[in-house]
């Protein structure tokens, strides 16, 4: 497994193309915009290191016996999939933000067991392509993007009808040794972080569509590969002279890019799917599935740190002990370990694939996401509440930085005598920061959009409720039909 130090290394060495307010970066691993990003992936090797938290972090490899990061882990039991959710809830409190290496382990799981099944129907050897591949990351150590979400243009065409044949991503050429392939991946969580992207398609394509079902692999420095990096609420504070106290989280921070794929090509051992269009659904089903079940853990984590947070800033206002605000955190905390509840259910009542590897309960991820898409919006509401209006009206750093202004900010602004006016600042801001800056992309944004919006979810709820069985419930009860 490698350091945090080595990773970072292994970062500088990669030649990607990512472009940022306009221009080329140089360097992304010390880009002050991208770097708080690059830490909280870090993190995931960091905590890999430590006695404490080996058993949540690492795991044995069932492809090739050793010992490996659960980031690049195929689930094998039901225990395993508990796990990943406690590590990306553990994962959450130590960054609050999102720290982007999940997508990949998702991906590498769903393309796992998709393989598996469509060699089986079409003879193809997709399964061992995908094996050998994730046996060097596993071997390697490394952060892989899964990249699903096409840019889609007009909603109500398929891919082939679209005006522009590129609005989702493409085979247009097929060759001897391997296809070049072209389109653009929207929102891509952590892909300048990553060292590898797996692409797959983005919806259930029909045969016209077969130039669409495509799944593979690449090194994220591939050429014809280039990024154009997501610009985030509050982002430029970044940038500020000692940015620190009105950055809110100086450290942690996520990323989503625009990823564009110009005429790329793909050798034939990294395809894992070309052309099967009836198993673009079950890979898309099966990666959101699991993304879904992320959820439950990586929100709730961050979530524990805006409770934190909340219940700190009720402190210093002197109010801990008011009524309405105690109730108002227990209602925080009953929201957020509501999240959690689905994440480890859809976890415990999951099961093998026909490859081996486990998958989650889908009715229960898609539940999982479903509360994602509303909880965390009333967390934030009872946040804001309990923060108060300073959050968004106070002073900059650099008035408090400024010498005449400072004993005014620090008398005016203080709440209870023990606790220092800055201490305040700091939290409001790192609420602000959750709420409605950089970090708000991941808590609350992607809470809706990420793995997919609420629809998709209330689709598979739709498909997965099995109405028919409760109809036939009630009908028992009833006595409805029943023979007299
Ligand atoms: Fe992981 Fe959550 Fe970020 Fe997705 S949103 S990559 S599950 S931390
Ligand atoms: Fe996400």
């Amino acid at each position: 497994m490698k350091t945090r130090e080595e990773y970072i290394e292994s970062l500088k060495k990669l030649n990607l193309e990512v472009y940022l307010l306009g221009e080329k970066v140089e360097n992304p691993t010390e880009h002050p915009i991208i770097k708080p990003s690059m830490n909280s992936v870090a993190m995931t090797y960091e905590l890999a290191q430590q006695p404490e938290y080996e058993d949540l972090m690492t795991v044995t490899s069932s492809l090739n016996g050793e010992k490996i990061n659960r980031f690049t882990h195929l689930h094998q039991s039901t225990d395993d999939l508990v796990k990943k959710v406690k590590m990306q809830r553990l994962l959450g409190q130590k960054t609050a933000s999102c720290f982007q290496r999940c997508v990949g382990l998702d991906a590498a799981n769903a393309v796992f067991s998709t393989t598996y099944e469509c060699d089986e129907a079409h003879g193809t050897n997709y399964h061992e392509n995908f094996k050998k591949y994730w046996d060097r990351v596993q071997k390697e150590d490394l952060v892989v993007d899964g990249a699903m979400t096409d840019t889609k243009g007009d909603r109500a065409l398929s891919p082939s009808q679209q005006a522009d044949p590129d609005m989702y991503l493409r085979v247009v050429e097929r060759r001897e040794d391997g296809i070049v392939v072209r389109g653009a991946k929207a929102h891509q969580t952590g892909i300048v972080n990553s060292h590898e992207v797996i692409v797959m398609p983005t919806i259930a394509l029909r045969p016209e569509d077969k130039d669409y079902a495509v799944a593979f692999a690449l090194p994220a420095d591939a050429k014809g590969i280039f990024m154009i990096y997501g610009r985030q609420s509050c982002d430029t504070r970044k940038l500020e002279p000692n940015a620190d106290i009105d950055v809110g989280n100086k450290n942690f921070g996520g990323h989503e890019a625009l990823m564009i794929f110009d005429d790329v090509f793909v050798p034939n051992e990294l395809i894992f799917m070309n052309g099967e269009t009836d198993f673009a659904g079950m890979l898309v089903e099966r990666f959101a599935s699991y993304h879904r079940q992320s959820y439950g853990g990586c929100k709730v984590g961050v979530g524990d740190v805006l409770i934190g947070a909340t219940a700190l800033a009720a402190d210093y206002n002197g109010v801990p002990k008011a009524s309405h605000i105690k109730d108002k955190i227990i209602e925080m905390n009953h929201l957020n370990e509501s999240l959690y509840s689905c994440g480890i259910a859809c976890s415990c009542e999951g099961c093998a694939t026909k490859a081996g590897n486990y998958y989650v309960d889908t009715l229960l991820a898609n539940v999982c996401k479903q509360n994602v898409t509303r909880m965390p919006y009333e967390i934030t509401r009872l946040a804001e509440d309990i923060a108060g209006g300073l959050m968004v009206t106070m002073p900059s750093q650099q008035d408090f930085d400024n010498e005449k202004l400072k004993p005014y900010i620090e008398k005016y602004l203080k709440g209870t005598d023990d606790v220092p006016t800055e201490d305040r600042m700091r939290i409001l801001r790192l609420i602000e920061n959750i709420t409605l800056g950089t970090a708000a992309v991941g808590y609350r944004t992607e809470s809706m959009h990420g793995a997919g919006s609420p629809q998709a979810q209330r689709i598979m709820i739709g498909r997965q409720a099995n109405v028919a069985h409760k109809k036939e419930l009630a009908k028992e009860i009833a006595g409805i039909n029943k023979k007299k």
